[in-house]
C-alpha cells in the first residue's frame, strides 16, 4: 500500500528570489555574478561600525511589483529589522530582514493542477531581506573560503501557506514563480546560480484529517525538479515514521542532489532565538497610493491574462495559449504579429514551429530574432495565398529572410523559382504523365482503392519539385482519375 492513501501531504514553500537590481539592498556595491570573490564589499557591506545602510528604491519598487502581480496587499508603513544570529559568511552578525512585518501580505498564485485545471494556492507574505555571503568548502583542504560578494543582494521571499498538496503542484508551483519574476523583470530566475532558491516545509497528516501534522522543512533546494524530488523522498520517510508508531520531530534538512535523498542539519528545539529589533540605522519607510499606484500602472499584462485572452479571444489551444504565455518576449512577439494579421492560428504555428526550432537551432533567444513581425507575416500569406507550401517556406524561404532582413519573402520565393504553379494546364501535363507511368495503380484506385490518391499526388509534386499547389493538384487528379 503506497503512503498516499493513508496520508495527506502538507507542503508550504519559501522561495527566496533575487531582485536583479544592479547594487546591493543597502549600499552601492554590484550584484553582479561571478566577480573575482570579495571585490563588491564596501564597509556597508561588511557592516563596519559607523557606515550608514540605505534602502535601494528599486528593490522596493520590485516587491511590490510581485506583491501587485500576485494580488497581494501592499503594506504602507514599512520597516527592517535585524535578524541576529553569528555565521561566519555573517560579518555583521546580524541580517536585515522583513520578518514581521512584510511589504506584501496574502495574495495568491495560479498553478496547474494534478488534473490539469487550475487553482489558487494562497501566498502568506513576500518579504525583502538582504542575502548572507557564501561559504566555499570544496576550494582547499582544510579551510572553508568565504565570499562576501553576495552579502547584501537583495531579496524577496514569497512564503506560502500550508496549501500545496503534492510534489507534483509544488513542481508547478516554483515554475509559476520562476516563470513571474522573470516577466517582470524582476529576477533572472537562474537557479544554478541560486537567483532562485527554496524551502519545502513538508507535513504529513492520516487522510482526510484537518489538523496539521509535524513538519520538516528542506533548505536550499537549487532546481525545481529536485523540490519534487525532495518532496517525494521526505513524504515517504515521513510515512515510515508514522508507520513504525512514532512522532515526527520539527527538523530542518538539507537535499542532497547526488542521490536524491535529504538528511538532518538541526533539530528545531536547537533554533536559534534571533532577538528581532527595528534596525535602528535604518529609516522606516512610507510608501504613499500614488507611489504604489505608478509601480502597478508600469505591470505587463500578466501570463495568466494574456493566456486567457489568447484562448478566450483569438480561439487558440490551450497548449498554443500556454506556450506562448510562457516568456514576455515572445508574447509581445506573438502579440505584435497579430496586429498584423488576423491569421492567428498561423502565427502561433510559426513561432512555437519553425520560428522557435531556428532559435533553438542556432542558441539564440528571441529577443535577438532578426525577423520583424511584418516579415513573418509575409511568409505567412504565402502559405496562405497558395503561392508556396509551408514546408518549403519555412524550411527555405526564412532562413534566407531571417539573414537578409530588407528583402521580402516573395522574393527570395521567386528568385528561388519556389513559387508554386496554380497554372492547371501545367498541372495537368504532370498528372498525365503520372497517369501513363503507373497504370496498374491507376486501376486498382479505380476499383474502389481510393487511399492511393495519396501516392498520386506525391508523384505529381516530386515531377513539379514540390511547385505544384496541393489542393489544386489533389482536385485535379480525382477527375483525371474517374476518366
Ligand atoms: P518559519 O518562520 O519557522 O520558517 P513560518 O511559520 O514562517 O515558519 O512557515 C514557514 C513555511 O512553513 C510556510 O510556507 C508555511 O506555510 C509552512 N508550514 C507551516 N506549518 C506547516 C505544516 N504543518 N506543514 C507544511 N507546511 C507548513
Ligand atoms: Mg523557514
Amino acid at each position: 500500500m503506497s503512503w498516499s492513501e493513508k496520508y495527506d501531504v502538507v507542503i508550504g514553500l519559501e522561495v527566496h528570489a533575487q531582485l536583479a537590481t544592479i547594487s546591493k539592498l543597502f549600499c552601492g556595491d554590484s550584484t553582479v555574478f561571478g566577480a573575482k570573490p570579495n571585490t563588491h564589499v564596501s564597509p556597508i557591506t561588511l557592516g563596519h561600525p559607523g557606515t550608514l545602510p540605505k534602502t535601494n528604491r528599486k528593490a522596493v519598487n520590485y516587491a511590490i511589483r510581485m506583491g501587485l502581480a500576485c494580488s497581494c496587499e501592499i503594506e504602507k508603513d514599512n520597516y527592517f529589522a535585524r535578524k541576529n544570529y553569528f555565521y561566519p559568511d555573517l560579518p555583521k552578525g546580524y541580517q536585515i530582514s522583513q520578518h514581521t512585518t512584510p511589504i506584501c501580505k496574502g495574495g495568491l498564485v495560479r498553478i496547474k493542477t494534478d488534473n490539469g485545471s487550475f487553482r489558487n494556492v494562497q501566498l502568506n507574505r513576500i518579504h525583502l531581506e538582504e542575502d548572507a555571503g557564501k561559504s566555499i568548502h570544496d576550494l582547499d583542504d582544510h579551510y572553508t573560503c568565504i565570499d562576501l560578494n553576495r552579502a547584501g543582494t537583495p531579496l524577496i521571499e514569497i512564503v506560502t501557506e500550508p496549501d500545496i498538496f503534492s510534489a507534483e503542484e509544488a513542481y508547478q508551483y516554483v515554475t509559476e514563480i520562476r516563470k513571474l519574476v522573470r516577466w517582470l523583470g524582476i529576477c533572472d530566475g537562474n537557479m544554478e546560480e541560486g537567483s532562485l532558491r527554496c524551502d519545502a516545509n513538508i507535513s504529513l497528516k492520516p487522510k482526510g484529517s484537518n489538523k496539521l501534522g509535524t513538519r520538516v522543512e528542506v533548505k536550499n533546494v537549487n532546481s525545481i525538479r529536485n523540490v519534487k524530488k525532495a518532496i517525494e523522498f521526505e513524504a515517504e520517510r515521513l510515512a515510515a515514521i508514522l508507520d513504525a508508531g512514532k512522532t515526527v520531530q520539527q527538523q530542518t534538512r538539507s537535499f542532497d542532489a547526488s542521490n536524491d535523498t535529504t538528511f538532518a542539519i538541526r533539530d528545531k528545539e536547537e533554533a536559534n532565538d534571533y532577538r528581532y529589533f527595528p534596525d535602528p540605522d535604518l529609516a522606516p519607510f512610507h510608501l504613499t497610493e500614488s507611489f504604489i499606484n505608478s509601480i502597478a500602472a508600469e505591470l505587463p499584462v500578466l501570463p495568466n491574462e494574456l493566456q486567457e485572452k489568447y484562448q478566450n479571444e483569438l480561439g487558440l489551444s490551450q497548449y498554443d495559449a500556454h506556450q506562448l504565455s510562457e516568456e514576455l518576449a515572445t508574447s509581445n512577439y506573438f502579440n505584435a504579429v497579430t496586429e498584423l494579421t488576423d491569421n492567428y492560428k498561423a502565427s502561433a504555428n510559426w513561432i512555437l514551429g519553425p520560428v522557435r526550432q531556428w532559435l533553438h537551432e542556432y542558441h539564440l533567444s528571441i529577443e535577438q530574432l532578426t525577423l520583424a513581425p511584418e516579415k513573418l507575416v509575409e511568409l505567412l500569406k504565402l502559405v496562405d495565398e497558395g503561392k508556396v507550401n509551408f514546408s518549403v517556406c519555412s524550411s527555405k524561404i526564412m532562413p534566407l529572410l531571417i539573414q537578409n532582413s530588407h528583402s521580402t519573402a516573395l522574393y527570395i520565393a521567386e528568385s528561388l523559382n519556389l513559387l508554386q504553379v496554380s497554372d492547371t494546364s501545367e498541372i495537368e501535363k504532370w498528372i498525365e504523365e503520372v497517369i501513363t507511368k503507373m497504370p496498374d495503380k491507376v486501376t486498382e484506385y479505380q476499383k474502389g482503392k481510393k487511399g492511393l490518391i495519396g501516392l498520386f499526388v506525391g508523384e505529381v509534386k516530386k515531377l513539379s519539385k514540390g511547385k505544384a499547389d496541393p489542393k489544386i493538384v489533389t482536385d485535379l487528379l480525382e477527375k483525371a482519375l474517374q476518366k
